[in-house]
Formats: structure tokens, C-alpha cells, sequence
């Protein structure tokens, strides 16, 4: 059967991703990993099927705009300021450092300064998506350093989109404007460098002015509108519509990049009571395009490079590692935050990607730029991506903090920081509660904080897993202690103390999840009474078999209710009954 490029490279790069993936799970290393070495198999460096680099590239742009959407979702304008006052500097002078390094590393290899510009400058940017990623394996966007470090890598990112403005300007300044070469960025209109400059910034705040003044009331309009028509499919459609179409917006007509128009779209909504549905609507496309970027960041890896120039690699690996944590580390420092938050930026930003291989790929059409320079970044690129997790579990190790540096030390509660790093057992910070005689609720959503209010109502004690900030946030407002993570990783179940609880409830919708809940539960204590949540009869039967000793299935409670209220001759009685006809 003919199939095309595309369809080749999503099966082949999902296929791949997932096959490595999960061969990087068991091994117990981050499956980003795993992505990557898909990526590097369907490469043009490896033997076998190539798939289309051009294509790779596009979808990988598709993930960067929705992660970006999703953490703008999150991130509210209150957030970006609260952080600037260190973001700001701390990306600015982590840049300056980098760049030196770079033209630094230039001089002794004997290019032209602004090829050592360039180069230093793609070193200095961190990827949006391996940030992105760690923090949220870790569970750090809404923390203290999740959020500088979000804030660190929005300044990089504008800077970024200056620079890809300003460089073709530089080149044409150098080199004489050559026809034939000149940027998609460049007016036709000769402004000088400072005059780009000047008119590159206009476009970020004009497109910010639009988003604030416009997005902020057009956005929510058609979300609540669409949401009224009860319509799933529609609802979601929009989302997307809106993520991709103010990126697509925020880079065609006001040359700002398309991760920065996303995130904008992203925060704008973060304002209305939609956003939390609009955020687990674009979740599960959100995580394939994410994994694709991975494989098109796998697939750049010319394996010879090792061997070509092994001195320059070295030497460009220690400025994205060391050079940049240094400054990083420093500054943070120097800013009077605490060691373990000053080695977690740093290791965070201790990466480069997809605006370096952008400012790579135009040096060199440019001819501002050797190849060799761009091989080494991108061979920077997969190696540091590669090593980053490597980075989080060396902080986790040494980046012991002293307890008065942690923010709300509570006896038996567990903090998501510094959270586990994927390569180590995710066991080491989930401190094991010492209740006794409790319940413990897993999903503190519609069904479990109803049901969580009425049991610390009665005097129950009460221990709630929960992972989603906002939900963490109501339990613990109610008096519940807290077990913060996905009750279906064992590691966190095994802490709810289980074998000497009174009762566990299920109250979450996934039935896969909890029926892995459910089987383990039983596993720890076989005389558990589980009460479970299940919204089908397929359900029901599937949580039984896990070993529920009572599933309720919601739909056929809501049923009952409404039957009851017909019955009940005293019971509150709707306004108008339907009339038997
Ligand atoms: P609701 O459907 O409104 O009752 O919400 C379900 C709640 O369960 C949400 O707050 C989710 O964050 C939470 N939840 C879902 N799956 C898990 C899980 N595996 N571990 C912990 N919490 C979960």
C-alpha cells in the first residue's frame, strides 16, 4: 500500500519511542533517552529507514507550542513578575558567560569573531522542552525553582528572537547585503542594526499589547461559548485551534517565535475557570508531539563526530555543562537563594536544543557560520539532553539542604522538592505517613473532596495521594495529610501505610490506574476493605477483579438519586414533573 513521508515518521518515530521508551523504564533510566536513541535509529547516520528530517522538524515545533501552552495554563502574569527580578539578570548574564565561552572556544579554533558569536549564542539557550520535561517529572513547575526557572528560560527565549533578528543583519553588515541569502526576518526596508533591533522589540510588545488587550477577551469568549454547546469534540478542537493559532499568529505577524505565542495564549486563558479543562485537553496530544520532538533532536546525531573532532566536543560539552551551571549557580547565589534551589536551575538549564539547531541552521546558510560549528552543537545538544538526567540525580545527591531552607517542613507530609529523579528509585523522598487506623482517599477531585470533607467531618483521620497541584492545594486546606504523586506508582501507594489503615477509596476516574491502585492495595493488605469509583459495568467487572471489595459506579448512583426524588413523597420535589401523557 503507498503511504507517505508522514505517515513513515509517525509510525516509525512513535513506534520506536515507545519500543526504547519503555526499554529506558525498565532500565530505569528517563525515557527521554529512550526518544532520543529512536530518533538517532531512523536518522540518516544509522543504517536502515531514514525518515524525512524536514518533516521530523515540523512536528517537533508542534509539541514545543503545546508544551508551551500548557505551561502558560499554569503560569499566571502574577508568576512571570514575581520571578523577574532574578530571572532577568540570571538569564542575561548566563547568556553573556555562555557566549563568551563560545567565542572563546571560536578564537582557538580559529573562526571569525561573529561565527564565535553565533556560536556562543546557541550555546546559551536552554530547550524549552527538556526544561519543560524534567520539571514536570519532578513535579517542579509550581515550585519556588520551577517557576524561576520558567521565567529564566522566557528571557532566554525573548533574547533568542532578537538575536535570530539580529544576526542576518549582522551578516549583511559584515559581509555586504548579498542578494539571495537574505532572511525571512529582514525588512525589505534597510533599518541598520539598531534600527532591526529597535523594530524586532516594537513587534514583541506590539504582540503582547494584542494579546492582553484583545487575546484576554476574545480567548475566554469563544472557550465559554464553545464549552456551552456540550460538545467534547468541539471543545477540544478549540483549545488546539487556539494554541496553535495565536503561535502561528504571534509568529507570522509579529516575528515573535512560536513557543513565546503559545505560552502568551496559554497564560491569557490561566484567567478564566476554563483553563484547568483546557489543560487535559491538549495533555494527551500535548505528550506525542513532545515525544516527537525528541526523535527529531535524535535523528541530527552524527555518531562520527565523536571521532572527527573529539577535543572541540569536549570543550563544548564543558561550556553547556559546567560554564553555564557555574554562572547559573553563582548568580543564584549571589541572589541569596539556597544551594539546593541555585543547583537545581542550574541543572536544569544545563542543556541546549531547539533554538540553538534554529540559530546553527541560519549561521550557516548565512555563511556566517562553519559546519563544523553546527555539528558540534548539535552533537552538544543529544549529548547534554542525554546527560541532563544524569545532572538531576548528581543535585539530588549533593544538594542537601538544611531543613530551615525548606519552605513549610510539616511532620509526615510530603513536599514534591526536591522530588525523585526518574534513574533513582522513586522512593527516596516519600516520607511514609505514620498513621494509623486512618482512610486514605486517592483522587481528591468532585468525588474525593466530598468524601474527604464528610470522613474529617466525622473525626476520621484522613490521608489523601493526590497529584495535581490544585487539588493538593483543597486537601490540604481541608486538614488532610498528604501523599503528593501518582497512587499508581507503587513507591507512593507503599507510604499510605496501608496495612494499617481501616479503609482505602479509589475515588479517581481512571480505571486503569485504579485497578493497578486496587491490585496492589490488596497485595499490602489483604483484609483492606477498597471501595472503588467505576463509571461502567466494564468497570465495575474490572475493578472487582482487581480486587475492590466494593465498586460504585457512579452513573448508576446518579440514576438512583433521581429515582429517589420522584418517590420520596417528602422529598424536595422538582419544580415542574413531567406529566405522564
Ligand atoms: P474528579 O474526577 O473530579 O473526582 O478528579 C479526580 C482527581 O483524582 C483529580 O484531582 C486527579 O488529579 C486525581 N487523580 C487522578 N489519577 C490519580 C492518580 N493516579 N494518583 C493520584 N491522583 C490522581
Amino acid at each position: 500500500m503507498h503511504h507517505g513521508p508522514l505517515i513513515a515518521i509517525l509510525v516509525a518515530g512513535l513506534g520506536l519511542a515507545f519500543v526504547f521508551g519503555a526499554l529506558a523504564h525498565k532500565l530505569r533510566i528517563s525515557p527521554l533517552v529512550g526518544y532520543l536513541v529512536a530518533g538517532i535509529a531512523v536518522g540518516p547516520f544509522t543504517p536502515g529507514f531514514v525518515a524525512d528530517q524536514n518533516l521530523a522538524n515540523e512536528l517537533a515545533e508542534i509539541g514545543v507550542i503545546l508544551l508551551m501552552f500548557g505551561v502558560g495554563l499554569h503560569f499566571s502574569l502574577k508568576d512571570l513578575l514575581s520571578v523577574r527580578a532574578i530571572a532577568v539578570p540570571g538569564a542575561l548574564v548566563q547568556i553573556a558567560v555562555a557566549t563568551l565561552l563560545g567565542m572563546g572556544l571560536g578564537y582557538l579554533m580559529g573562526w571569525t569573531w561573529v561565527a564565535g558569536l553565533v556560536f556562543g549564542l546557541a550555546l546559551s539557550v536552554a530547550s524549552t522542552v527538556v526544561l519543560l520535561r524534567s520539571l514536570q517529572e519532578r513535579r517542579l513547575v509550581q515550585t519556588e525553582k520551577g517557576k524561576i526557572a520558567v521565567g529564566w528560560l522566557i528571557v532566554e527565549d525573548l533574547a533568542m528572537v532578537l538575536a535570530l533578528v539580529m544576526i542576518p543583519a549582522v551578516a549583511d553588515a559584515l559581509n555586504g547585503a548579498r542578494p539571495g541569502v537574505a532572511a525571512p526576518w529582514s525588512s525589505q526596508f534597510d533599518l541598520g542594526l539598531w534600527g532591526v533591533l529597535g523594530f524586532t522589540l516594537m513587534k514583541v510588545v506590539a504582540f503582547i499589547a494584542f494579546m492582553l488587550v484583545v487575546g484576554r477577551r476574545v480567548i475566554p469568549w469563544i472557550l465559554h461559548w464553545v464549552a456551552h454547546t456540550g460538545s467534547r469534540e468541539l471543545f477540544r478542537l478549540a483549545v488546539l485551534a487556539v494554541a496553535l493559532g495565536v503561535a502561528f499568529i504571534a509568529a507570522a505577524l509579529f516575528g515573535v517565535s512560536f513557543a513565546l505565542g503559545a505560552f502568551f495564549a496559554g497564560m491569557i486563558l490561566s484567567e478564566s475557570p476554563l483553563s484547568q479543562r483546557a489543560a487535559e485537553e491538549s495533555l494527551p496530544l500535548r505528550d506525542a508531539f513532545a515525544v516527537l520532538f525528541f526523535v527529531s533532536v535524535g535523528m541530527l546525531f552524527d555518531p562520527a563526530i565523536l571521532l572527527r573532532a573529539p577535543g572541540p566536543l569536549l570543550a563544548t560539552l564543558a561550556i553547556i555543562l559546567v560554564g553555564k551551571s557555574l554562572a547559573a549557580w553563582l548568580i543564584m547565589r549571589a541572589y541569596g537563594k539556597s544551594n539546593g534551589v541555585a543547583l537545581t536551575i542550574s541543572a536544569s538549564l544545563a542543556q541546549i536544543g531547539e533554538f540553538s539547531f534554529i540559530l546553527a541552521g541560519l549561521g550557516v546558510s548565512l555563511a556566517i557560520l562553519p559546519a563544523q560549528a553546527r555539528d558540534l552543537i548539535l552533537a552538544g545538544a543529544i549529548l547534554s539532553i542525554l546527560l541532563n538526567p544524569v545532572l538531576f540525580a548528581l543535585v539530588d545527591r549533593f544538594a542537601v539542604e538544611s531543613p530551615s531552607a525548606k519552605q513549610k517542613p510539616r511532620p509526615g507530609l510530603v513536599e514534591p522538592e526536591p522530588a525523585p529523579p526518574p534513574p533513582m528509585p522513586p522512593d527516596v523522598d516519600i516520607v511514609p505517613t505514620t498513621l494509623s487506623g486512618h482512610m486514605v482517599v486517592v483522587g481528591y477531585g468532585r468525588v474525593g473532596t466530598l468524601l474527604g470533607a464528610g470522613l474529617l467531618a466525622r473525626g476520621e483521620k484522613l490521608l489523601v495521594i493526590e497529584e495535581q497541584p490544585e487539588a493538593v492545594a483543597a486537601a490540604r486546606r481541608d486538614g488532610a495529610e498528604l501523599l503528593i504523586g501518582n497512587a499508581a506508582d507503587p513507591a507512593v501507594l507503599a507510604a499510605s501505610g496501608l496495612a494499617r489503615a481501616r479503609r482505602l477509596f479509589v475515588a479517581i476516574p481512571q480505571s486503569f490506574e485504579a485497578g493497578q491502585v486496587c491490585e496492589q492495595a490488596q497485595r499490602d493488605n489483604p483484609a483492606l476493605p477498597i471501595v472503588a469509583r467505576a463509571h461502567s459495568d466494564a468497570e465495575v467487572a474490572h475493578l472487582t477483579r482487581c480486587g475492590a471489595t466494593l465498586t460504585i459506579m457512579g452513573e448508576a448512583e446518579i440514576a438512583r438519586a433521581m429515582l429517589a426524588l420522584c418517590q420520596a413523597p417528602d422529598g424536595p420535589q422538582p419544580e415542574s414533573e413531567p406529566q405522564p401523557t
